[in-house]
């Protein structure tokens, strides 16, 4: 059985016998493919340190040659992308669609990135004061660490490390242990579009490698993704040694549905947002909210498409594919008790059914729960798995209270045909992605990705103007040549003249 190797310098670092590993598991067969090496302290540490001798050259390499290599690697990954594609299915099992679907939303921000040129441009002013010029630069950060969770390997890693490595950052990528190959094939990917060695590292690990990157001198900022407890703690940790930090953490999406919505697009969209990747996406819908008077149409044409979807391998033309593990599978089935238990109606029970795939222990079909209250624990958990819940409200006003009270605000989703409608959501509501009509509003590359609330540490958001904001610091020059003027003693504060 193979252990998969680090990628340090530019080159597979193999781990003895001594170090620890964990499987790495096709959720879809059960099967053990490999393991992963949990790197210690030391082994962080030399990938950091690659990174912090790769600096210097590559913060003063052009800005011509650093983008020549971002769209090289475009271009590789562009023709390559259905092997990365096998590969994130294969350990995430997300279906083979769905996986490409990560992988073009992540080359958006490399397209992005290849624009650094223009998005660096500083400011100008001549004659600020007599013979004086003042301009702006923005010069990278140093040590980036990137740390990410398991349901994007690809596009999570990709909201920033194109944006740092253009910004004339080096890096250290900490993938999640559930499905870290896609992490080395993206190395090797640089590696081949000519990124010198040092400047993109993967190390694997968990919570050790973790906190080595938070404490770590040499590390300048770290932008993490995964859940809310961790994404708290990364982001204490880490601004505590002095870095900056964004810490994306986890979400509770709601779709709020108005009467006057078209009810067919809305139950495609509800499904589509709910079930998409088995619900393990911080931005699926996981609380429909539907105004009383359609709500008993509107779950008829939900649990009627949620009947037909085709679970299993996704390699084999399903819809949804598994969970990433049984232990999380068995979590989300512990949810769809506890709403029975608490009450909910369970309308489609996807704890029955049957799944194309070798192996069933960690498949689930699409759950789902009517009348669901607030107070229950399907409604306040991060339930992470193909579990929607329709909560029924009397007004816009009571389905607006419901979003702002939660504790969450990473996206959110009206669904309505009336404009004077929407342009109150988009105003009145405390969310960071906002949907019309859309029900995983998602932001293009040249905008920013970020949630509110317990959905975010830290005050920047993922790529975009943001982006290029977190990875780089400013600077302002003010400059005087040959001036006459500066003749004399004056120990007086400068003022302009
Ligand atoms: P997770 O928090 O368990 O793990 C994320 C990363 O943190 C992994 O690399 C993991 O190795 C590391 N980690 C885990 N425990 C740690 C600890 N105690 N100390 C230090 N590091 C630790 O998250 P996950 O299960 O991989 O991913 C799912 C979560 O990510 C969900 O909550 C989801 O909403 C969230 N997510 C959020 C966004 C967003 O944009 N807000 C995007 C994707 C996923």
């Amino acid at each position: 059985m193979e252990t998969l190797a680090h990628w340090i310098n530019g080159s597979a670092v193999t781990e003895g016998d001594s170090v620890r590993t964990a499987d790495i598991i096709n959720p879809a067969t059960g099967v053990v493919s490999g393991r992963v090496p949990l790197a210690d302290a030391e082994r962080t540490q030399q990938a950091i340190a690659a990174a912090s001798d790769a600096f210097p050259a590559w913060r003063d390499t052009s800005l011509s040659k650093r983008t020549a290599v971002l769209f090289a690697f475009r271009e590789l990954l562009n023709a390559r992308k259905e092997e990365l594609a096998e590969i994130i299915t294969a350990e995430q099992g997300k279906v083979l669609a769905d996986a490409l679907g990560e992988i073009s939303r992540g080359q958006e921000v490399v397209e992005f990135a290849c624009g650094m040129p223009h998005l660096l441009k500083g400011g100008h002013t001549e004659n600020a004061s007599a013979a004086v010029d003042v301009h702006s630069v923005r010069q990278p950060v140093g040590v980036s660490a990137i740390i990410s969770p398991f349901n994007f390997p690809a596009m999570v890693p990709m909201w920033f490390f194109p944006v740092a490595i253009a910004a004339g950052n080096t890096v250290v990528l900490k993938p999640s242990e559930k499905d870290p190959s896609a992490a080395n094939w993206m190395a090797e990917l640089w590696k081949e579009a000519g990124l010198p060695d040092g400047v993109f590292n993967v190390v694997h690990g968990g919570k050790e490698s973790v906190d080595t990157l938070l404490s770590d001198e040499r590390v300048a900022s770290v932008s993490f993704v995964g859940s809310t407890p961790i994404a708290k703690y990364v982001y204490e940790t880490a601004t505590s040694h002095g870095k900056r930090v964004q810490a994306l953490g986890g979400a509770k999406n709601h779709m709020l549905v108005l009467p006057d919505a078209d009810l067919d697009i809305t139950a495609d969209a509800a499904v589509n947002a709910g079930y998409g990747a088995a619900g393990e996406r911080c931005m699926a819908i996981s609380v429909v909210v539907a105004v009383e008077d359609i709500a008993d149409e509107l779950v008829s044409k939900i649990a009627e498409r949620t009947r037909s979807l085709k679970v299993g391998d996704g390699t084999r033309g399903a819809d949804m594919g598994p969970l990433v593990t049984v232990e999380h599978r068995n979590k989300v089935a512990g949810y769809i008790d506890a709403g029975v238990e608490a009450g909910a109606t369970l309308v489609v029970d996807g704890r029955e059914g049957d799944v194309d795939a070798d192996s069933a222990d960690a498949f689930l079909n699409p759950t789902l729960f009517d009348n669901v209250s607030p107070d229950m624990s399907i409604y306040q958990d991060e339930i992470f798995g193909p579990v929607l819940s329709v909560v029924r409200v009397k007004s816009y006003d009571e389905g607006l209270a419901l979003i702002n009270d939660n504790k969450y605000g990473n996206g959110t989703a009206i669904f309505t045909n009336n404009g004077g409608a929407a342009r109150r959501f988009e105003n009145e509501v405390q969310v960071g992605m906002v949907g019309v009509n859309v029900p995983i509003p998602v932001p293009m590359a040249y905008y920013s990705f970020g949630g509110w609330k317990s959905s975010l540490f830290g005050d920047t958001h993922a790529h975009g103007a943001e982006g290029v904001h977190f990875f780089t610091r400013g600077k302002v020059i003010t400059k005087r040549w040959q001036d006459p003027s500066q003749l004399g003693i004056n120990l007086g504060f400068p003022t302009n003249g």
